[in-house]
């Protein structure tokens, strides 16, 4: 049997490519990564799915037509010319691996298949800059976790001074189901709300545009296979229902948040747009990029039995750097880069994705293809491992100083939020998640 934890020949940093962009060392997708994505030609109103390599789009639909990917099982190849990766979810990561070897092969310098592929050169792949990159899954349902202790601590201090970490915070992975109808791709608008909020105590409450507009640093967590309703999913198995990782921005209003997550939780101030990037990193590639789960204190509560596993403990994190950055209107104009406000890395969350999913299942929920899961917002212990502006500026108590001179609480109209993921290791190619980014466009005043 094939020992997935270990690196294969897909992860060899010698591997050269025909295709020279993917040599860049600036790219995020070099001949080790190979994420899956869905988009659409320029003109064509079908979408199709396809695999990021270096600029270019690998476009399955065409390979499939030509026979390039006869390699594959039938029902694969029905799978990768579907409209989005739902097909290829439903199937499940053994298939997603053959795939990926199979590309791997054929865009391989040193190949036969990459011999062959490549004299299709011109119409098998497509530059990613004149093409639409989508949403990667037709979403149906869409759950955001709590899973960082110190975003959960900071967050909780603000709030709750004496009472920081709510007693539940380390025995249950806390989330709440967020809205599958308002997730855009990268680069699609991020509208500013409309809604209630209560500014002090003794003024009632007012409808207009939100003035506490935020953003949040998380991954995505990909699902595929599907539990039947009533079914758990065992933690020693939920890695089989984690297709791959993206990149998530999950926007948020903070003053409608304050005012409405009484006794229910996030409402209205989370299901305007959450934006998510359009590749999705699968497990394979990540192989080479686990890391321990975080090691709890000793005296802390551990793990109940159903979200214990010896394999999870050893490598149930992943090692995956993030940064938040922003570009302001006054920037952009003036021709300066994005300013980074914070650097976080996946490996400090509290719970890992195992751990979430099996908690998901754990009451017999039915998890299905192209379900998105959030991470919750991915802050670190340091000061610039805040990954949010409500812990950057302690809830616009100290406002974020950009270097041209501009100042900022929260976000305001104009200001663009790029967020950018990737994994390193001495010894591997690095790979990255390509960016999930957004702007943001003024409130639509109240009709
Ligand atoms: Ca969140």
């Amino acid at each position: 049997m094939v020992d997935l934890t270990r690196p294969d020949d897909t992860h060899d940093p010698a591997l050269r490519s025909w295709v020279e962009s993917a040599h860049d060392a600036a790219t995020d997708f070099p001949l080790q990564n190979l994420p899956f994505g869905t988009f659409r030609h320029e003109g064509e109103a079908q979408p199709r799915v396809g695999i990021a390599i270096g600029d270019q789009v690998f476009d399955c639909l065409f390979a499939a037509r030509e026979g390039l990917l006869d390699g594959v099982d039938p029902s694969v190849r029905d799978a990768l010319q579907g409209r989005a990766l739902n097909g290829l979810m439903a199937l499940g990561r053994a298939d997603a691996r053959a795939v990926r070897a199979l590309v791997s092969r054929m865009l391989r310098a040193d190949t036969v298949e990459g011999a062959a592929a490549r004299t299709y050169r011109d119409r098998l792949l497509v530059p990613m800059t004149s093409v639409s990159l989508l949403v990667p899954a037709e979403v149906g349902d869409y759950t955001d976790f709590y899973a960082s202790i110190h975003h959960a601590r900071r967050v909780g201090a603000l709030f709750r001074p004496d009472n920081p970490l709510l007693p539940n915070y380390q025995w249950i992975p806390i989330g709440y189901h967020g809205r599958a109808s308002s997730i855009v791709a990268s680069g699609g608008a991020v509208r500013r709300p409309m809604g209630q909020t209560r500014t002090g105590n003794d003024a009632g409450p007012s409808f207009g545009p939100c003035a506490n507009l935020d953003y949040e640093v998380e991954l995505a967590l990909w699902v595929c296979g599907e539990n039947a309703i009533g079914e758990a999913v065992p933690i020693a198995r939920a890695e089989e229902r984690l297709f791959g990782l993206g990149l998530l921005n999950d926007w948020s209003a903070r003053d409608i948040q304050a005012w409405e997550y009484q006794p229910l939780g996030p409402f209205l101030s989370k299901n305007f747009v959450t934006t998510v990037s359009p590749w999705v990193v699968t497990l394979d590639a990540l192989t080479p990029f686990r890391v321990p789960a975080v090691v709890r204190d000793a005296g802390d509560p551990q793990p109940l039995p159903y979200l214990d596993d010896t394999n999870d403990r050893a490598r149930g994190g992943f090692g995956v750097m993030l940064d938040a950055s922003l570009l302001t209107a006054k920037m952009r104009v003036a021709g300066l880069p994005p300013h980074r406000l914070s650097r976080s890395e996946a490996k400090a969350l509290y719970w890992t994705p195992a751990q979430l999913i099996a908690h998901h299942a754990s009451n017999g929920c039915t998890l299905r293809p192209g379900d998105l899961l959030g991470t919750g917002t991915i802050s670190g212990p340091t000061d610039d491992a805040r990954a949010c502006l409500l812990e950057l500026t302690r809830r616009g108590a100290d406002p974020v100083e950009l270097p041209h001179g501009e100042v900022r609480t929260f976000l305001a109209d104009g200001d663009e939020v790029i967020v950018r993921g990737w994994c390193e290791r001495s010894g591997y190619a690095r790979i990255g998640f390509g960016e999930c980014r957004g702007v943001v466009q003024p409130a639509h005043p109240a009709g």
